[in-house]
């Protein structure tokens, strides 16, 4: 389906026109259908009252029990379905316990089983209302009868989205004719609905509102194009970041490698100091014993100093003098008998 060629199809309009109509009726009708439903709530109270407030929740406890209710709820279901024209009523979603208190709450006993909304506004949802409340809306029954055929035709069964003119003339007899029914007149300003009925009718309303509708898809589509632009530089963005963390892998990587060969190196050196703190080790053993050497050198040369010393102080003594002197003499003596006696 293209759209803007829908949008600028008469028969499109005339469906909004119809699909405008119908709300505005939901609308506008949205007091009377309340009305009424306070009306029956308010004839129920006055016979009702004076039972105990249910305390237990009978119709989502006991949803098919109804003898296991309590007299409040059961005496307000026997008159609500006496009020209400639907034959199945189905209790599971109703909450029982609200019925004396809540005009609001009995709605369902108006309403189809499979019928989920319960908006006071919409023309679908009051029509069945209008049709199931026994003697409360008086509106004719080929009025509410060609209401409901031109909505579910025209409208809710129509993927086309197209009304000819004839089928448009349809939906706005059947809505003036609402409008004029008389117990409808009693709780509306009928002219003045009238009247801006005649004005949906011609599309004046519509034509501001399709102003304002393209209007908003204008400015829609221009937030669309600064949405896309963001989206554009964030790609952006994300490209230059999975490039920078790229980058900043393989730096990681020689990191770790440069890291790996100075752990190596590291190593090496380690290895080399080791080796150094061996000879170290060696040298200083060796000066150790080098040490030990000289020192017992020095000690052997002051012992011979001592010995030496010690000959030359005998031979220096006076008791060496007096044996030298003696032996002389001995020698001399022994010399002078010797040769005295040759003589
Ligand atoms: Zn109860």
């Amino acid at each position: 389906m293209d759209i803007d060629e829908l949008c600028r199809h008469p028969e499109y309009r005339n469906y909004i026109c119809c699909s405008h109509g119908l709300a505005y009726a939901g609308i506008k009708l949205e007091a009377y259908t309340r009305n009424g439903l306070k009306s029956i709530h308010r004839t129920a109270y006055s016979k009702l009252a004076g039972k105990q407030p249910c305390t237990q929740r009978c119709s989502e406890v006991y949803p098919r029990q109804i003898s296991s209710w309590c007299e409040t709820c059961r005496v307000w279901r026997k008159y609500l379905c006496d009020a209400s024209n639907l034959q199945n009523i189905y209790f599971e979603k109703m909450m029982s316990w609200n019925w004396p208190t809540s005009y609001e709450s009995i709605t369902p006993y108006f309403l189809p089983q499979s019928w989920a909304n319960q908006d006071f506004q919409d023309i679908s949802t009051s029509c069945h209302i209008w049709d199931n409340c026994k003697n409360i809306f008086m509106i004719r029954q080929h009025v509410l009868h060609n209401l409901r055929e031109c909505r579910n035709t025209f409208i809710a069964h129509n993927p086309r989205l197209r009304v000819t003119d004839l089928e448009k003339a349809k939906v706005f007899d059947a809505l003036k004719d609402l409008f004029k029914d008389a117990d409808v007149m009693l709780h509306i300003d009928a002219q003045d609905c009238l009247s801006e009925l005649d004005r949906i009718e011609k599309g004046d309303m519509l034509s501001n509102s399709l102003k304002s509708i393209f209007e908003a898809l204008s400015k829609h589509s221009d937030n669309i194009v600064h949405l896309q632009n963001i989206a554009d530089r964030l790609m952006e963005s994300q490209n230059d970041l999975h490039s920078a963390v790229e980058i900043e892998n393989e730096r990681h990587v020689q990191v770790i490698d440069t890291n790996d060969e100075i752990k190596d190196e590291q190593y090496q050196i380690q290895a080399s100091v080791r080796g150094l703190e061996e000879k170290q080790n060696e040298m200083e053993r060796n000066l150790r014993r080098y040490h030990e050497r000289v020192i017992n050198m020095i000690m052997m040369k002051e012992e011979n100093i001592g010995n030496k010393e010690l000959v030359l102080n005998f031979f220096m003594s006076h008791r060496f003098l007096i044996i030298f002197i003696a032996i002389i003499a001995i020698v001399l003596s022994i010399c002078f008998n010797y040769y005295g006696y040759k003589d």
